[in-house]
């Protein structure tokens, strides 16, 4: 399957999943030294292979749909960030309500211990710390550049960047990678919204540190 056939039927799956719904989010996969990418402001569950753009790592346009409305991604010079800067093979961006919502819980740093699915972030183990940069948004997606760099750079492990009040990039060495790990980390937005939730701190390594949290019974959490 092309990549622009693979980035259709990805973003019915995402769309599904409500993470590119009223036509933000998106993702883009790389061949070699050139990004595919989807167009800007379009229903991502309806999209085409034939409205895909095809971009060189600069940014130039190298190959455009016939449809003369049609422009690149806002996201496309977030994208391009990540694949510079991590070499990645695809980018996914979200508008996820459980990466949203998580970004209201945490002031710079999501943070996240002793949850199974922590397993599934490269580098990551069951009894490390998972940390996701939180970047402030701005009025402009193509604004986020700068800050999606400094964030990249100041966290050299890491596989995402969430931004305040509107969601999240994640990527991958390919795109089978950079989904999967789209998908674990939404799934630990989501247990940390919950947590909060049930008044159960979602940094275990900080609970038990803090007030011997982790060896006290389960049903003690809600209490707090
Ligand atoms: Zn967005």
């Amino acid at each position: 399957m092309s990549s622009s056939s693979l980035i259709c039927e990805l973003a019915r799956q995402f769309y599904d999943l409500g993470w590119v719904t009223g036509t933000g989010g998106g993702l883009c996969i790389r061949e070699g030294e050139r990004v595919i990418i989807a167009p800007s402001g379009v229903q991502k569950e309806r999209m085409t292979p034939e409205q895909m753009f095809t971009l060189a790592m600069d940014g130039t346009v190298l190959e455009r749909p016939a449809d003369p409305k049609l422009k690149p991604s806002e996201c496309s010079s977030l994208f391009l960030t990540a694949i510079r800067l991590r070499n990645a093979g695809a980018v996914i961006h979200t508008h996820s309500m459980h990466a949203m919502l998580a970004t209201l819980l945490f002031e710079s740093e999501f943070v996240i211990s002793e949850i199974e699915m922590i397993k599934g972030i490269q580098g990551m183990g069951y009894h490390d710390r998972l940390i996701v940069p939180i970047i402030e948004n701005t009025a402009r997606e193509s604004e986020l550049a700068e800050s999606l760099q400094a964030a990249i750079e100041a966290y050299p492990e890491t596989q995402a960047v969430l931004v305040r009040r509107h969601g999240v990039y994640v990527w991958g060495r390919d795109w089978v990678h950079a989904k999967t790990q789209t998908e674990c980390y939404d799934y630990l937005f989501r247990a940390a919204v919950e947590m909060r939730h049930l008044g159960i701190p979602t940094d275990a390594t900080k609970g038990a540190s803090d007030a011997g949290i982790s060896s006290r019974p389960a049903g003690q959490y809600a209490r707090r």
